[in-house]
């Protein structure tokens, strides 16, 4: 039988589109080569602006709320501390996460196809085709690929692969601390952060960097669990396509979502809420008619896109000058504040950009001094 659409890969991005295709009466069916429940390597922060995004139930699967971030400065006694009344971040395991948004995908009628891997796919005029092994053929008008990072229908439809601009190593650790602040580290790592994600018991431990600075990564990451005492456990490692200005959305009855779609905040490595939005938007795309491609990229050129391309150009400045852009937030808890705002979606990364700037000659006369006492290192 022919479905309205077939969508690849059964994460954030696969099932809410899934789902609000489902609720607009459309025929899906959704392939995934995992059985589910399924791990996907990911330290499990959802924000804030996520949840009126969500189906009903995400309270039965949270793990913790955070209110505090302590941002600390490389191996130093510097820190910020960021926080908030109502939780910022809820913390949840991926495999509960994923499930939850599937469920409620299946309940709205979706057919979900799992163990079986997409090989490729076929598309004209009339609709797509998609091949799976083990073998078997699927029809429908239109694809959404949402099948992560390492996409099989995005090589296949772009013949020249879009960099992966960055890459994670994370580790699960047993943790006694009953605190849940969740701790960012700037500076020990050039092009990227460490992170700790505290999880009751345990907690997620990891380490982004861009992939110029990927043969040191697991130097940095050895010496994170040194700077903060931990014993050291083998990480496992994941690209991370963050959005750049070669991210490409549609080709024809294709719509990219999520991964897939290189759709990674490149300041922060966000990649669950651009997984909801975008599949939730290339659904709708689909459900209005006319011309879906257009439809997409002008939707996400309103919302995401715009401020992706202002955290692209943002990301240039905080990764090249880790400690200058530290001290900027030290100087003026505003900046701090309305960076708080970007997560629970209060403000956006133009009201970053303003605020930032707001002071500069105050900003300039502290970097000056510190550069005078020879403290400040610009990478
Ligand atoms: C170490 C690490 C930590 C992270 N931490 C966070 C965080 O705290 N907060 C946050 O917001 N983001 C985080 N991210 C990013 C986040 O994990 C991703 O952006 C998010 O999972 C994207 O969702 P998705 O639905 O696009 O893809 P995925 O969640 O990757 O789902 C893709 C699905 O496609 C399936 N699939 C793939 N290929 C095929 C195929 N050929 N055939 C059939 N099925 C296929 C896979 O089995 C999978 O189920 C992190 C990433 C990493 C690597």
């Amino acid at each position: 039988m022919a479905h309205d659409v077939i969508i690849v890969g059964a994460g954030p991005a696969g099932s809410t589109a899934a789902r609000v295709l489902a609720e607009s009466s459309k025929h899906v069916v959704i392939i995934d080569k995992a059985k589910f429940p399924r791990d996907k390597l990911c330290a499990g922060g959802v924000t804030s602006k996520v949840i009126p995004l969500l189906p009903p139930g995400f309270n039965d699967i949270i793990i913790s709320s955070v209110h505090k971030t302590i941002i600390h400065y490389s191996n130093t006694d510097l820190r910020v501390g960021i926080e908030s009344i109502e939780p910022c971040t809820y913390m949840v395991e991926r495999a509960a996460f994923d499930m939850y948004l599937l469920d409620a995908a299946i309940t709205s009628g979706v057919k979900f196809i799992e163990g079986k891997r997409v090989i490729g796919f076929w598309q004209d005029s009339k609709g797509v085709e998609v091949y799976t092994d083990p073998p078997d053929t699927f029809k429908a008008n239109y694809l959404i690929a949402a099948d992560g990072a390492m996409s099989r229908i995005h090589s296949q439809t772009f013949s020249q692969r879009q960099p992966y601009n960055a890459y994670c190593l994370e580790a699960k650790i047993p943790w006694s601390n009953q605190n849940d602040e969740v701790i960012f580290n700037f500076g020990s790592t050039p092009t990227g952060y460490a992170w700790i994600f505290p999880k009751g018991d345990y907690a997620s431990i990891g380490l982004g960097v861009r992939s110029k600075n990927i043969s040191n990564i697991f130097e940095y990451y050895k010496r994170f669990f040194d700077m903060h005492g931990i014993k050291w456990v083998k990480p496992k490692g994941l690209s991370l396509p963050m959005y750049s200005m070669e991210t490409r959305l549609t080709h024809k009855r294709v719509l990219f979502a999520g991964d897939a779609a290189h759709l990674v905040d490149p300041i922060t490595g966000e990649g669950i809420y651009h997984a909801i939005l975008s599949g939730s938007m290339a659904a709708k795309a689909i459900i209005s008619g006319g011309n879906t491609g257009t439809t997409y990229q002008t939707m996400m050129n309103k919302t995401i896109l715009k401020e992706l391309r202002r955290a692209f150009f943002l990301s240039l400045i905080m990764y090249h000058f880790p400690r200058l852009s530290f001290e900027a937030l030290r100087l003026h808890p505003s900046i701090g504040k309305t960076y708080l705002g970007v997560i629970t979606g209060e403000n956006t990364y133009k009201d970053l950009l303003k605020t930032s700037t707001h002071s500069p000659y105050k900003i300039l006369k502290h970097i000056i001094k510190c550069l005078q006492a020879d403290q400040l290192s610009v990478r």
